[in-house]
């Protein structure tokens, strides 16, 4: 499978705007942003999208949303929208799993 572009920002070979990086996640600005706030938490693991995180990777999407979590708590946000897209027809257009974290509060 050809990389993705999230592959890419993960290997720093394509710049995003990172908000936090810890061991596992990855976070950054959506380049198309549809609220204040929206960011794209994805896995330094890949998986292809919310269908493909079963077994050992099945950890993945509570994963992504506990990190959120703590994000937004670090951030002092106290409301906001996550979403996973999956699959092509589910609005998915980059086959690597991440979760949309939209929030009105603006971060610096
Ligand atoms: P989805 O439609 O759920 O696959 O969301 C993919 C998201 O990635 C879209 O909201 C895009 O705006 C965003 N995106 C695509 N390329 C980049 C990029 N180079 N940097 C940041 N966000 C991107």
């Amino acid at each position: 499978m050809e990389p993705t572009i999230f592959h890419k920002i993960l290997a720093k070979e394509i710049t995003a705007s990172v908000v936090y990086e810890d061991t596992d996640v990855l976070a950054f600005r959506d380049i198309h942003p549809k609220a204040a706030t929206h960011l794209l938490f994805i896995p330094k693991t890949f998986v292809e999208s919310i269908a493909h995180a079963t077994g050992a990777s099945a950890y993945i999407p509570g994963m992504l949303i506990q990190k959120a979590r703590a994000f937004a708590e670090q951030q002092g946000i106290d409301g906001y929208k996550l979403q996973f897209n999956v699959g092509k027809n589910g609005g998915q257009e980059v086959p690597y799993v991440h979760l949309h974290f939209l929030a009105d509060t603006k971060i610096d």
